[in-house]
């Protein structure tokens, strides 16, 4: 059978326009491949198994439900981590959180709380992939990694004629291109390479604030771009109809880079008083900005939030899954990953419990497995765009006896409460 305009779930682009062969088991991408869905993909047909284990044998469902449902009900302070799935997922997580006072946490927290600290303080102005494609006349793309991480980023937004532009869009990559191949569909007559290592990133955006409000620049060398570097591009800005940062707050991995955050969400400011700008942070791998969107909604607050009190509390720093399993602040993890088969639950002491895709690759044998189903392969589901302004649905593209993440977790939830 052959599925057309299927959405992709492997990375925050959410493409909408896979079409897809599901034929005996077998998965072929026949449009819309890339180097990440393939994977995605093929980890799907690696399925070991489809029965839950406790501390590697197998055991029937029911018991492994039981067993969860007992360690659940003893421990006094549970963390639910990982949530590498889809949004419904996320919501039977969160309810289950409630229903055990546990505390919730996206595997790749830390980059998104880069992001969001600055959103938090200062607010910014972001724009969707949509306007990007369809407007933006100049894009500045910070850091290097942006095929790698949304392989097709280039292909679907960057690459398609802007609707309502006339001239051809400008291209600007900014980053340690340094020693790092320049992928060839960047490479052409209007993408300009600006070489910096992002530990610098700050000093470009610093140096460009300061042209722009016409103050004198007392140093010659910004990041590796000289004064008369720093005033043509401030220039090209100024002269731009629409320009669009893009990031990925991954890739500003240093001490207190939520900083240099705030410092290119003020530029974007600044150049809003006589033109138009805006970002687009780029994210969504493993499905962060699901899991972070879902919390919002249905608690009000952001991720590393508590229900050990009896209502939702967040602490960006206490509630920090990373920090409670180093600093053996939880006594029980129970970690959720439907969409990939490589990201199980971190090494750690405390028992575990993991409800995860088929074939999970594990450091350690968690005490309770349970196999489910990968969404948009193996069930239904919805998908948040990385821009946030949109859920896609996913397809269900297989016969398979493995239930949902969201399935497991509601009888969880319903066996506790
Ligand atoms: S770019 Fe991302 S969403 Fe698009 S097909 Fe590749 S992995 Fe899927």
């Amino acid at each position: 059978m052959t599925f057309k305009n299927i959405t992709c779930p492997f990375c925050g682009l959410a493409c909408d326009d896979l079409t897809v062969s599901a034929k005996q088991n077998k998965l072929d991408i026949l449009a819309g491949q890339c180097t990440l869905n393939r994977a995605g993909f093929n980890q799907a047909l690696w399925e070991k198994t489809s029965t839950a284990m406790m501390q590697g044998k197998e055991i029937a469902h029911a018991t492994a439900i039981d067993k969860a449902a007992s360690l659940l009900k003893k421990s006094e302070a549970p963390l639910i981590g990982g949530l590498i799935t889809d949004v419904n997922g996320v919501r039977t997580a969160m309810a289950l959180a409630d229903a055990c006072g546990a505390v919730i946490d996206h595997q790749d927290s830390q980059a998104i709380f880069r992001n969001t600290r600055v959103l938090q303080d200062t607010g910014w102005m972001t724009t969707t992939l949509t306007e990007v494609r369809n407007r933006a006349d100049l894009v500045i793309m910070i850091g290097s990694q942006v095929l790698d991480d949304y392989p097709r980023f280039f292909e679907r937004i960057i690459q398609p004629k802007p609707q309502f532009r006339k001239k051809p869009r400008q291209i600007i990559l900014l980053g340690s291109w340094d020693g790092r191949k320049i992928p060839a569909e960047l490479k052409g007559d209007n993408t300009t390479v600006i070489k910096t290592p992002m530990e610098s990133v700050a000093e470009v955006i610093a140096a460009l604030r300061a042209t722009l409000a016409e103050r004198v620049l007392d140093n010659n060398q910004f990041g590796g771009m000289n004064s008369s570097a720093i005033q043509e591009l401030a220039f090209q800005l100024k002269e731009s109809q629409y320009s669009v940062f893009t990031w990925s707050a991954k890739e500003f991995d240093m001490p207190h880079s939520e900083l240099v955050i705030e410092q290119l969400v003020e530029l974007i400011k600044d150049l809003n008083t006589t033109t138009r700008s805006s970002g687009l942070p780029l994210g969504g791998s493993n499905g962060s900005i699901s899991a972070n969107q879902v919390c919002t909604w249905q608690s009000g607050i952001p991720l590393r939030s508590s229900f050990a009190q009896g209502q939702p509390q967040h602490d960006a720093l206490l509630f920090d899954s990373q920090r409670l399993l180093k600093n053996a602040e939880a006594d029980l993890l129970l970690w959720v990953s439907s969409l990939r088969s490589d990201q199980p639950p971190p090494d750690t002491d405390i028992p575990t419990i993991a409800i995860g895709h088929p074939a999970t690759q594990f450091k350690r044998l968690p005490e309770i497995f349970i196999p489910v189903g990968i969404p948009g392969i193996d069930h239904t589901g919805h998908t948040f765009r990385m821009d946030g302004v949109v859920t896609l649905p996913l397809h269900k593209l297989r016969e398979t006896s493995l239930l949902s993440a969201a399935d497991v977790l509601s009888q969880l939830t319903a066996r506790i409460s």
